[in-house]
């Protein structure tokens, strides 16, 4: 008799985008001929980079000839594509990350995900709330996460990203040995600045805290004392390991390609004492379990870092965050107390009169015709907040917004 892992049983339902979606068709069923606008889904709209297409049809017709194509990749990425994330990502920024210690993947939710398999199920996490429902479910998953009690697991140290912090975690209160953090941050759009985490990394290398840092965000970033990556920081490569996306930042969500960096100097011990490199584990993982990202996305991925791709990719980086002030400007403008959306496609609105997220929602679908996340289905410091994403239409933002403003004066 084969019996399941129970630990699938406890996870409630993915509630919030089944919910939305439930709302949202409800809602054009009795209404057909109105135009909802949609500000809710965090994927991206434009079309990718003209240069990553011409990657993508010439690797594709390597495919198609016996002297050119290519059977399994690598299991840790193609070398073509390390040495442009390594040159790029790393090096212009004076960081010393060698090629050993980049592991190309299909994205960050993988291995956010998977990046468990590696890590001691006696493990405490700590995870942001608001959340990334992913670093949760999978450690729920794993066994990590206690039981389920009013929103929140028994086990899980949860720290609030309030109005009051600044929406800057506190650091736990207890012990724990990994703290999951996003920045820049998805749903709350806000970041940390170069000191914030700074700070974070000292408290990793006096506590032994291992800090997963997921940097899907980074290509958002506009200001100059906000890190792009976690090696910014001195000691960073003896605590953190850094999840990279190419989904937001090159809009390869329906492509796949991120990567993971392990640094060699991050050690993490056996119950015993003794030290085993994380890296080396990786590697033995993601060769057991996973055998590469396509080639023609792997060319397409390299594509991002020639000089048109990045060209062209800073194009519609720019045209997000143009959304993304037209929104947060319009808000504030209306009177309404916006969040993040600086260095980030995210904007997190805190909700008018007190009013909880979902009422809120409602009146946005109901009344405006507007579709959002409320902040609430990300954690219990998301009530009182829904989340608007910048990676709309252009012609839609403008007409959400002014829609929201028309509300408030009359
Ligand atoms: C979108 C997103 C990712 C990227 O996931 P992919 O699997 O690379 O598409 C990772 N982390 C966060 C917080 C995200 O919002």
């Amino acid at each position: 008799m084969a019996l399941v892992n129970e630990n699938f049983l406890r996870l409630p339902g993915s509630y919030l985008f089944a919910e939305i979606a439930r709302r949202v068709s409800a809602y054009k069923t009795a209404h057909p001929s109105h135009r909802v606008i949609s500000l809710g889904i965090g994927d991206v709209t434009r079309p990718l980079a003209p240069a990553v297409i011409k990657a993508l049809q010439d690797a594709t017709l390597e495919m198609a000839s016996e002297e050119t194509m290519r059977g399994y990749a690598p299991y840790y990425g193609y070398d073509f594509l390390i040495d442009a994330i390594v040159q790029n990502d790393f090096k212009a920024r004076n960081i010393a990350i060698g090629a050993d210690e980049i592991f190309v993947s299909d994205g960050a939710k993988s291995d956010t995900g998977n990046i468990g398999d590696v890590l001691s199920t006696d493990n405490i996490i700590a995870v942001t709330d608001p959340v990334y429902p992913v670093y949760v479910d999978t450690n729920v998953i794993a066994g990590r996460a206690g039981h389920l009690a009013d929103g929140r697991w028994s086990s899980i140290e949860y720290l609030p990203c309030t109005v009051k912090n600044n929406f800057v975690p506190d650091f736990p209160k207890h012990r724990v040995d990994v703290v999951y953090l996003c920045y820049p941050n998805n749903p709350t759009g806000t970041t940390l600045t170069r000191a914030e985490l700074e700070k974070w990394v000292k408290y990793a290398l006096q506590h032994g805290v291992l800090l997963l840092f997921d940097a899907a965000y980074e290509a958002f970033i506009t200001e100059a004392n906000v890190p792009h990556s976690i090696y910014e920081i001195e000691g960073a490569e003896r605590v953190a390991i850094e999840f990279r996306s190419f989904s937001k930042k090159a809009g390869f969500t329906g492509l796949r390609c991120g990567y993971t960096v392990i640094p060699k100097e991050l050690k993490a011990f056996t119950d015993t004492g003794t030290e085993a490199s994380l890296n080396e584990l990786w590697q033995r993982r993601q060769a057991t379990k996973f055998n590469g990202t396509a080639y023609i996305v792997q060319r397409a991925a390299e594509a991002v870092y020639s000089p048109e791709g990045k060209k062209q990719v800073d194009e519609t980086i720019r045209f997000y965050m143009e959304n993304a002030q037209i929104i947060k400007n319009g808000l504030d403008s209306a009177g309404l107390k916006t969040f993040g959306g600086v260095n980030a496609p995210y904007i997190w609105l805190q909700t008018p009169d007190g009013k909880s997220s979902w009422d809120y929602f409602d009146y946005l679908l109901n009344g405006l015709e507007i579709v959002t996340t409320p902040g609430a289905g990300f954690g219990k410091s998301g009530e009182g907040f829904v989340r608007l994403t910048a990676f709309g239409k252009r012609d839609e933002t403008l007409e959400a917004v002014e829609r929201i403003i028309h509300s408030r004066k009359t």
